[in-house]
């Protein structure tokens, strides 16, 4: 047989609109699909399962600008954390629910004016697991950002 060279072939990524860099054709076909399958079922809420909305009214967040200083350091949050909140946090990261980012963002925008007070800033998210970005096929901090028109900046990891 032919000796292993240690050649693996790279993924194939590409752009998909409403995110932000390359993804893979699998993450490419899992946002197809669930964009496809909107189409054909209906959204409830994700805090109160109405139907027709992906979130009423009455159950988007509450925006309020709030911060804290955590071991010395200030942060801002753009939304009271609830039970509402944290619905609408669930269906985004764990049911595929990626319109929740309309709902979700001006919180994180809020929170990014505040923090930033007219300065420009670098957002850094939290690295996204591999395990979660192939099971999500997305990454929620570059959804949230994208809609804000911020870019997400990625640190080279460090050795
Ligand atoms: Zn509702």
């Amino acid at each position: 047989m032919f000796p292993d060279l240690g050649w693996r072939p790279e993924p194939i990524r590409f752009a998909v609109p409403g995110q932000t860099g390359a993804v893979t054709v699998r993450a490419a076909v899992v946002a197809a699909l669930r964009d496809a399958g909107g189409l054909l079922l209906p959204q409830e809420c994700a805090v109160c399962s109405r139907t027709g909305v992906a979130c009423c009214v009455g159950c988007r967040p509450e925006l309020q600008t709030l911060v804290r200083t955590v071991h010395g350091l200030a942060v801002h949050s753009g939304a009271v954390w609830d039970e509402r909140t944290a619905a609408i946090l669930r269906g985004l990261k764990e049911d595929g629910r990626t319109g929740l980012a309309r709902v979700l963002s001006p919180a994180l925008g809020a929170a990014l004016r505040r923090a930033a007070a007219g300065q420009r800033v670098a957002v850094v998210p939290i690295p996204t697991g591999a395990a979660a970005f192939r099971r999500r096929g997305y990454r929620v901090p570059d959804l949230l950002l994208g809609r804000l028109g911020v870019p997400a900046v990625r640190l080279p990891a460090s050795s």
